[in-house]
């Protein structure tokens, strides 16, 4: 592994525990919120089948002003242990996502402009 690779093997994965995982972002400086979780076809929010964004939404209201400390994590986790895990970003959290869908020719498009060794391999 080069060093690009070795900074970031705390990574959690899709092994990790979502409460596990909250912890390592925050032990890392990111905000983990949690997330309403995909069930089948549906969200696990009360809106169900019926959700446009299921699976992709935060739990809380507020959740831009959310605090995001150990205490707070364990509380939320607890409430909803199979939340997913976001993160909050832009601005003060000075963090941006570059949101890839493979199924939409986006590996291809990656291999073709990454340039880090964390870009999809051919
Ligand atoms: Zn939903």
């Amino acid at each position: 592994m080069d060093r690009e690779t070795d900074a970031m093997d705390w990574l959690p994965d899709d092994t990790t525990a979502p409460l596990a995982a909250a912890l390592a972002y925050r032990a890392h400086g990111f905000r983990p919120i949690p997330i309403f979780a995909p069930a089948g076809r549906a969200c696990s929010c009360r809106m169900g089948r019926s959700c446009q964004a299921a699976g992709k939404h935060p739990v809380l209201r507020g959740w831009q002003r959310s605090r995001a400390n150990e205490r707070t994590i364990h509380a939320r986790w607890s409430a909803w242990p199979r939340a997913n895990v976001g993160l909050v970003t832009g601005g003060p959290a000075r963090l941006i996502v570059l949101d890839v869908d493979a199924t939409k020719d986006g590996n291809r498009f990656m291999r073709s402009r990454c340039v880090t060794s964390l870009c999809p391999r051919p």
